[in-house]
């Protein structure tokens, strides 16, 4: 069955309820096998908003990426995220990272997400749950991208079982 790594973010409400209800809602379109540590983190892009919780997951689905993208969109709806501006605050950020080795360019899909590689709040917990996972565009591990990693946000580990019952496999 075909693996995908999930990056979800909150930085509105009650961030970690936002972010355990999205994780909820992913087992019913696959099967959790990892949920990285929690980390709390300085926005990225747009500063002027607050602070984000962050974490990865590492799934298995049957659907192909695009019907992926759009239950991501509609668990992020579910879940509570409101319409605002594109850079703003966002009560639940669902992002897909990799699926499997797939390299994907679209109008509405890019795999791997297109800035992955500057983004420490993604790379950092990607790390602890998958560190060798290569990228299929040059194959360098998900290790070598975040030593090489150049993003200065501030990013602090919270909890590493943030998520009941954590890892699944
Ligand atoms: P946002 O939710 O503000 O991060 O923006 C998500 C938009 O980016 C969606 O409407 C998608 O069409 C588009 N997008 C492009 N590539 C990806 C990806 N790998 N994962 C999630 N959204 C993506």
């Amino acid at each position: 069955m075909p693996e995908a790594v999930i990056a979800i973010g909150s930085n509105v409400g009650n961030r970690l309820s936002y972010l355990r209800k999205a994780v909820d809602q992913l087992h019913s379109i696959g099967k959790v096998l990892s949920v990285a540590p929690l980390y709390e983190t300085t926005p990225y892009g747009f500063k002027e908003q607050p602070d984000f919780l962050n974490s990865v997951i590492l799934m298995q689905t049957t659907l192909f990426p695009h019907d992926l993208l759009q239950r991501l969109k509609d668990i992020e709806t579910a879940v509570g995220r409101k319409k605002r501006e594109k850079w703003g605050p966002r009560e639940i950020d669902l992002d897909i990272i990799f699926y499997d080795n797939l390299s994907l360019h679209s109008a509405d899909l890019t795999i791997p997400h297109p800035d992955f590689r500057n983004r420490r709040f993604v790379l950092k917990p990607l790390n602890d749950i998958a560190p060798q996972w290569k990228s299929p565009l040059d194959g360098e591990t998900v290790s070598e991208m975040l030593d090489k990693c150049i993003d200065e946000t501030i990013i602090e580990m919270l909890e590493s079982d943030w998520y009941p019952d954590g890892i699944k496999i």
